[in-house]
């Protein structure tokens, strides 16, 4: 396993701050533990993928993402022109329009979803005497945040 550079504290600050926000996530919804993080880093960011998993793994420790797994997408940088939209590459139109450019894909940073574990759904309690609408419409319903 290729190791981070310890001056790398670009990728250390991005993933406190990935973990941090899914840490969040997590513990709104109620989870037991973090699955899954799957991550988008735009190519343009220069971010070493790697370098995050590096850190990832070594800050995750003693938190509910102790076992999950971080997924990184790449997302390549699209530059278009502005004006005639022709692609542009490596920062250098050919269009020769010189109406400046437009960064299409390629800076993002999201999670994209995280995947959780709850525990199952408490059976007993919480059901008021003589109330019989307790069927739908509780809040136990498993919500899991996944898109794909
Ligand atoms: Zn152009």
């Amino acid at each position: 396993m290729r190791s981070c550079n310890p001056r790398s504290v670009h990728e250390l600050a991005i993933t406190e701050s990935v973990l941090s926000q899914s840490l969040a996530e997590a513990r709104k919804q109620g989870a037991t533990r973090i699955r899954r993080i799957k991550l988008a880093i735009g190519e343009g960011m220069s971010i070493v993928p790697d370098c995050v998993q590096f850190y990832f793994d070594s800050i995750k420790k003693g938190t509910l993402a102790e076992q999950a797994k971080l997924e990184v997408e790449t997302v390549p940088l699209r530059i278009r022109c502005k004006k005639c939209r022709a692609n542009v590459e490596d920062m250098i139109p050919t269009c020769g329009c010189n109406a400046g450019v437009d960064i299409v894909s390629g800076q993002e940073l999201n999670i994209d979803y995280i995947e959780i574990d709850k525990p199952p759904a408490r059976r007993s309690g919480f059901r008021p005497k003589g109330s019989k609408t307790q069927e739908g419409g509780q809040e136990s319903k498993c919500k899991r945040q996944e898109s794909e």
